[in-house]
């Protein structure tokens, strides 16, 4: 309960209906930051692997201290024009409309093993635009890493289906 109960719920944001984990009362906390990282650094130690990729924005704030805990180099995958050398992209949906993930080209070498980090997997299309951009880099996505997983949305069950393993510290219904 270390991590659970340090998140904060936010019914109604940023829409009606929305029931929002809010995971900064658990970044200000000091036991519950270190508590997320060293879990994550814990489970990741032995699995040999080669790059931590997160994703924009709170997939930064995990996935930078745990690259460092495991001493591995970080890789950013961001929101579309964001990064400025050259790039590789993915489109995804949205409940309303589509959105655009890239990567930097050379971030990621062919073979190498990567753990994909972000805060929370709902629907599971982030994650799943984020997986085709490594694999479409050459890289082998390890495991997806998240703080929170919301399983009655079925983004774990969706990123199973395609042959990724999953992982969470925390779930809420
Ligand atoms: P998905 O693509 O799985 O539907 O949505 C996951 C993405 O939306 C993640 O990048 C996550 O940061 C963001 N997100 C959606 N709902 C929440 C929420 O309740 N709390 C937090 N912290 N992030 C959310």
């Amino acid at each position: 309960m270390t991590i659970k109960s340090r998140i904060r719920t936010i019914p109604h944001y940023p829409h009606q209906g929305i029931m929002f984990r809010d995971i900064t009362t658990l970044l200000k906390d000091s036991v519950g930051l270190r508590a997320t990282v060293q879990e994550l650094a814990h489970r990741y130690k032995d699995m040999k692997i080669d790059k931590v990729v997160g994703i924009e924005s709170r997939g930064f704030i995990v996935g930078t201290p745990l690259a460092y805990e495991l001493g591995l180099g970080f890789v950013p995958i961001r929101k579309r024009g964001k990064l400025p050398a050259e790039t590789v992209g993915r489109d995804y949906q949205l409940e309303y409309g589509s959105d655009r993930i890239e990567i930097h080209v050379d971030a990621i070498r062919t073979g190498d093993r990567v753990l994909l980090v972000d805060d929370l997997i709902a629907t599971g299309g982030t994650a799943e635009a984020a997986v085709g951009l490594i694999e479409d880099m050459g890289g082998e996505v390890v495991e997806c890493a998240f703080v929170i997983d919301l399983p009655d949305i079925g983004g774990r069950a969706r990123l199973e289906k395609l042959g990724q393993k999953v992982f969470a510290l925390c779930e809420f219904e």
